[in-house]
């Protein structure tokens, strides 16, 4: 395989009342591009981004992101969430309600100036057509909006590499095409690896050149480009 991005391996067990339950069990590799990550409800894809985020740590395994180690066990190697650089986006949004939309942009980004930064959060909702929202909290936006806000805000602090989990599953299906044509358009413009959840087959035969499959913690079909 050429340059890859992104490279998994790792075990996790969960215990549900102190007796195992769910096993993840998986390595994988993702490059640039979109990844689609399907399979059936249940089967770990959100384990699997919470993983690399590092919202959870693995039982034992490695996780390298453009060369640099975030986690290995054989190491003691755990990096802390703000070191990985990862932009992750939730099913239903995750935005902080107290804050306006400009503010929950600006909380991403790590450096530069008040005003910099603030500056860099409006470019980023313009980007993602929602700078005329800027000064609303996120109870005054609709669904679209606020995922779009959710968006920028996961993209404003140039992650190496973006999580999207369902991103698309809470919003009404005229914005979806429309903010999928968002998505495609930011994805080109950072060059990064996208992980896109998804269980709308158009979707992932949109975005699909590569695709994982997980059932039961586990990968059963890879098609990732060489
Ligand atoms: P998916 O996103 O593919 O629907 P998840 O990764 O959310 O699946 O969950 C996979 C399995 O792991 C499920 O059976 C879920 O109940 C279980 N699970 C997820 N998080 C925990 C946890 N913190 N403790 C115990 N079980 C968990
Ligand atoms: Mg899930």
């Amino acid at each position: 395989m050429s340059r890859s991005m992104l490279t998994v391996e790792v075990t996790k067990q969960f215990f549900t009342k102190n007796k195992p339950s769910f096993a993840l069990d998986l390595s994988l590799a993702v490059g640039p591009g979109f990844t689609v990550l399907t399979g059936p409800s249940g089967s770990g894809k959100t384990t699997l981004l919470r993983l690399i985020a590092g919202i959870i740590a693995p039982d034992r395994g490695r996780i390298e992101l453009a060369s640099k180690v975030l986690f290995d066990s054989a190491n003691r190697i755990d990096r802390p969430i703000p070191g990985r650089h990862v932009g992750f986006v939730f099913q239903n949004y995750a935005l902080f309600p107290h804050m306006t939309a400009v503010q929950n942009v600006s909380y991403g980004i790590k450096s530069g100036t008040r005003s910099e930064k603030r500056d860099k959060a409006s470019e980023m909702l313009a980007l993602l057509h929602v700078d005329h929202v800027a000064l609303r909290t996120p109870s005054e936006l609709s669904g679209g909006e606020q995922q779009r806000v959710a968006l920028a805000r996961a993209l404003a602090s140039e992650p190496e590499i973006a999580l999207l989990d369902e991103p698309l599953s809470a919003v009404d299906v005229e914005t979806r095409g429309k903010l999928l044509d968002e998505i495609e358009a930011v994805q080109q413009r950072s060059g990064i690896p996208f992980i896109y959840v998804t269980h709308n087959e158009a979707e992932a035969e949109r975005l699909g050149q590569q695709r994982i499959t997980l059932q039961n913690g586990r990968v059963v079909e890879a098609k990732v480009s060489k």
